[in-house]
C-alpha cells in the first residue's frame, strides 16, 4: 500500500475534504448570507500565518494584503456559485469548493522545500487545509499581483479535492513502479516534482485552477503560463 505523497506547491517562474463546519447560527444571526459572511470573514482572519523567522518587510505585507483581498473576493463568489451548475475539465464535480476552500491555510516558512518546489500542500480532506510554503516563493507568485494571487488559491484548491489527492497518489505510486523504482519514499517525494507523472498531476491541477478562477473572477485568467502548462483531460 502506498502512502499518500506530499503534493508539492511549483516554483513561479520555472514551473508551478471537505465541507465547513456547519455555521451555529446564534440569536440573530441565523440569515444565511450573515452566516456567509462571518465564514469569509474567519477565512481571511486564518488564511495566511508565518514562522516567528519570517520578517514582515515592506513587500510582504504588500504581498499579504493582496493575497487576500483576492481571497476575500473568491470567497464571496463561491456563494453565488456553490449552488449552481458548474462543471471544469478534469473533475467530475465541483462539489465541496467553497467548503474546501474554506479550509485553505497558508503557513510562510523561510524553509527550502528542493529543487522545483516552492512548498508543500497537506491537504486529506479535514477542517483545515495546511499548505506550508517559502516566503520569497509566495512573494514571487504575488509579483504577478491579481493573477498570482489567484493562481495560487486555486491551483492548490485543485489539488486538494479528493478526486486529485486520489490522482496525485495513483500518479505517484506509478512513478514509484518505474522511474523512482528503488528509491526510498522520502526521495522519491522529492524527485516526483519533476517526474513525468508529478508533471501531469501539476498540469491538471493547473487546468484545474484556471476553470475555477475563470468562474469566480467574471472570466479573468492568471496574467501569465503557469510552470508545467495545462492538461488536456
Ligand atoms: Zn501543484
Amino acid at each position: 500500500m502506498a502512502e499518500d505523497p506530499i503534493v508539492v506547491v511549483g516554483k513561479p517562474e520555472t514551473t508551478i475534504a471537505n465541507n465547513p463546519p456547519a455555521p451555529a447560527p446564534g440569536p440573530g444571526f441565523s440569515d444565511p448570507m450573515s452566516v456567509a459572511t462571518r465564514q469569509n470573514a474567519a477565512f481571511n482572519a486564518n488564511l495566511v500565518k508565518q514562522d516567528s523567522d519570517v520578517a514582515d518587510d515592506e513587500i510582504l505585507v504588500v504581498a499579504k494584503n493582496k493575497f487576500k483581498d483576492t481571497a476575500g473576493r473568491l470567497a464571496i463568489a463561491t456563494t453565488y456559485v456553490r449552488n449552481a451548475s458548474f462543471l471544469v475539465p478534469c473533475l467530475s464535480s465541483m462539489s465541496g469548493l467553497r467548503g474546501i476552500l474554506l479550509t485553505m491555510r497558508f503557513n510562510l516558512q523561510s524553509k527550502n522545500f528542493g529543487p522545483g518546489k516552492a512548498g508543500e500542500n497537506l491537504a486529506d480532506g479535514s477542517t483545515v487545509t495546511n499548505i506550508n510554503m517559502n516566503v520569497q516563493s509566495f512573494k514571487d507568485y504575488l509579483a504577478y499581483g491579481e493573477g498570482g494571487a489567484g493562481y495560487l488559491l486555486t491551483h492548490e484548491l485543485a489539488h486538494s479535492f479528493k478526486e486529485m489527492r486520489d490522482f496525485n497518489a495513483q500518479k505517484f505510486q506509478e512513478y514509484r513502479d518505474t522511474g523512482g523504482k528503488g528509491l526510498s519514499l522520502d526521495a522519491a517525494r522529492q524527485a516526483f516534482t519533476l517526474s513525468p507523472q508529478g508533471i501531469q498531476v501539476e498540469a491538471r491541477a493547473n487546468t484545474i485552477a484556471r476553470a475555477i478562477y475563470n468562474k469566480l473572477s467574471d472570466g479573468k485568467d492568471f496574467g501569465f503560463n503557469p510552470t508545467n502548462g495545462y492538461a488536456v483531460c
